[in-house]
């Protein structure tokens, strides 16, 4: 098998620090059943012998997270027109300028609470460890192409792995 590619549907989670401690119980459990989820979404996606034939004898590996968060509806525009700038509700397909009565379309942005790209990708690493824990490690893992995406569909995690050779500067 050239590649195991898998989803995790939800909201990722990333992996957290120990910085508060009352926070933390809360956020670490979060985070270990987020990894459970993931650990479990790649052993649905593949066959005991599939894992074994892909990652036992393969040294190193490459990984690619395509990271999509719900697309948040943005709250404040500024008019392209009279410059002027408003708090619009969020409910409707455009907004209109208080001042000069311009129609927008309303834009997008990602959640304004999220995770560091790199958490992500921590928290990723560690649910695929956890599900072939004999047979990799994360250290493993040396290239990889991660990307955050706004979506208005559902919220998810989209996994390549595949197989990497070692490059050696000459
Ligand atoms: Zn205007």
């Amino acid at each position: 098998m050239g590649e195991i590619r898998f989803v995790v549907v939800g909201r990722s989670v990333p992996k957290v620090r120990m910085t508060q401690k009352s926070y933390w119980k809360l956020a670490a459990k979060l985070c270990l059943e987020y990894q459970q989820l993931v650990a479990y979404s790649l052993l649905k996606a593949t066959t005991a012998q599939e894992r074994a034939a892909f990652f036992v004898g393969q040294k190193y590996f490459r990984i690619d997270l395509f990271i999509y968060l719900a697309a948040v509806i943005n709250t404040h525009y500024t008019c392209p027109f009279c410059k002027r700038t408003w708090k619009a509700k969020p409910t409707k397909k455009f907004v209109v300028c208080p001042g000069c009565k311009a129609k927008s379309s309303v834009t997008y942005d990602l959640p304004l609470r999220r995770g560091d790209k790199d958490n992500y990708e921590k928290s990723i690493f560690d649910g695929i460890q956890h599900a072939v824990n004999d047979i990799f490690n994360d250290k493993q893992v040396l290239s990889g192409y991660s990307e955050i995406i706004a979506t208005h569909e559902v919220e998810r995690v989209e996994v390549v792995i595949t197989p990497y050779v070692l490059r050696i500067e000459k």
